[in-house]
């Protein structure tokens, strides 16, 4: 997607250990009329998939998920991140390493928002090691819905999550591919 490409080209920062900051427009402060432009181009990629739910996680996918489930005039559900072990409740629950922050954490989504009849959409804002989509995709198998695919913003293709993911079956549409970003360049695919 042309208009994301340009607004990482123009306010993207390149931090040290591969990580792209993009807080003045998706992660921190929010430029909402890009959201909603790409809620549409989501919308475009997937409207012929029945989709009945839109799943992200928090905190960052929930801005750009909310206007996707707009789009798609369904239920948005985020997977709440936990460091509780002993998880009380009826609840479906994945374990995801954190890209950002090192180590492990679980998701959880209760078991009433998510159904086997549902069709489930997973929107993020990231995609890189895979470990975020992956824990995403074990609670729609648990819950025994279906999972249409997933809807990224930014994918960092040289890190191979979206490879791997792909190669177990997963559709993935990301609207901005990076190549790389060396010494602060961005390249895209
Ligand atoms: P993965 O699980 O695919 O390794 O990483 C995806 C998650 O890590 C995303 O949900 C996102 O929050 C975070 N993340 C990964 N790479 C970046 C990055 O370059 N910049 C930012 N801001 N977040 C990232």
């Amino acid at each position: 997607m042309q208009l994301l490409e340009e607004r990482i080209r123009r306010d993207g920062k390149v931090r040290d250990g591969n990580i792209l900051k993009v807080d003045s427009f998706l992660n921190h402060q929010m430029d909402v009329k890009l959201f909603g432009q790409m809620a549409q181009e989501f919308y475009r990629l997937f409207h012929d998939e029945s989709v009945s739910k839109v799943l992200t996680i928090e905190a960052s996918g929930i801005g750009m998920a909310c206007f996707v489930g707009q789009a798609f005039d369904c239920p948005v559900i985020f997977a709440k991140k936990t460091k509780t072990k002993n998880i009380a409740g009826d609840v479906y629950t994945a374990m995801v390493e954190s890209f950002t922050h090192g180590g492990t954490y679980d998701i959880i989504v209760a078991k009433e928002f998510l159904n086997s009849s549902d069709r489930v959409l997973i929107i993020d804002d990231f995609l890189a090691n895979g470990s975020a989509l992956s824990g995403l995709s074990t609670i729609i198998k648990e819950a025994g819905a279906t999972s249409v695919g997933a809807g990224i913003a930014i994918e960092k293709a040289f890190q191979h999550g979206g490879d791997t993911l792909r190669a177990q079956g997963l559709r993935i549409e990301s609207l901005a591919k990076i190549a790389s970003m060396e010494n602060g360049k961005i390249n895209f695919c």
